[in-house]
């Protein structure tokens, strides 16, 4: 398994980072993705990725929810570092309304530099997108007749913005969201398709159940994965085969 989204360099695994690497190798989970933040993150990330270097894979960008008056200096840092190192993949990026669009205009600017950028190093996007589907949308029109490859990470939409993602060539990041009791998450991804997915935890948030509200961890995939065999009605191997193909392929990934 692979869990393409996680941000374990955060704080909350400062006590137990190296248990939490070794439960979640146990579980059969053999990479995690990092996904970083803004420039505050970096040298946490760097220092998680050096630490796991067979177990971590990073990505590089800034959170829509980081984007404000000082984006400029932000997306710089970002810059920098995209284009010296080596990642994976540029993330997290997108955009985010949920809390307030005060900067909207700044985070449509952000997210369409970086998903050039993306184009220009062929790199992958790890999308986050939070009351924001339209105008995530209406910045992807613009590439249209060269579309960055990525996964809409955590997707929250409806079957019509699944539908359009997988449309335009993305993938759809799928965590503990699809294991909760009110998700109708698992018949949207029925219509799509396993080949349409990969696994995702977004540790330390969302753990699935039953675990939820708790810290969530890279092991947790594995709930995940029970619960897409049961959504799918295939065998646990058959998503974990799929979806760890799904995941290397988008990621450029070598077991
Ligand atoms: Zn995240």
């Amino acid at each position: 398994m692979i869990d393409t989204h996680s941000h374990i360099y955060s704080e909350e695994f400062d006590s137990d980072r190296r248990e939490v690497v070794e439960n979640a190798k146990n579980v059969g989970v053999q990479k995690a993705v990092l996904a970083n933040v803004d420039a505050a993150s970096i040298e946490r990330l760097e220092k998680t990725q050096a630490e796991f270097p067979n177990f971590c894979l990073s990505a590089m960008g800034l959170h829509p929810t980081s984007v404000n008056d000082a984006y400029i200096v932000e997306l710089q840092a970002i810059k920098e570092n995209l284009f010296a190192k080596k990642y994976c993949a540029i993330g997290e990026i997108g955009l985010d309304l949920y809390w307030d669009n005060t900067f909207i205009n700044e985070q449509q600017t952000a997210f369409e530099q970086q998903l050039r950028w993306a184009l220009e190093l062929d790199l992958p996007v790890i999308i986050h997108i939070r009351k924001a589907f339209a105008e995530v949308f209406q910045s992807l029109q613009k590439f249209r007749k060269n579309m960055p490859k990525g996964v809409f990470h955590c997707f929250s939409g409806g079957i019509e913005e699944a539908k359009k993602a997988v449309e335009l060539g993305f993938l759809l990041g799928i965590g503990g969201v699809v294991t909760f009791k009110n998700s109708n998450l698992g018949a949207i991804i029925s219509e799509t398709g396993i080949d349409k997915i990969v696994m995702e935890t977004d540790s330390p948030y969302l753990a699935p159940a039953p675990f939820r509200g708790k810290r969530n961890e890279p092991k947790y995939t594995r709930e995940i994965l029970q619960k897409l065999a049961t959504v799918f009605s295939v065998s646990d191997e058959k998503i974990d085969f799929i979806t760890t193909e799904n995941a290397c392929k988008l990621f450029n990934i070598e077991l």
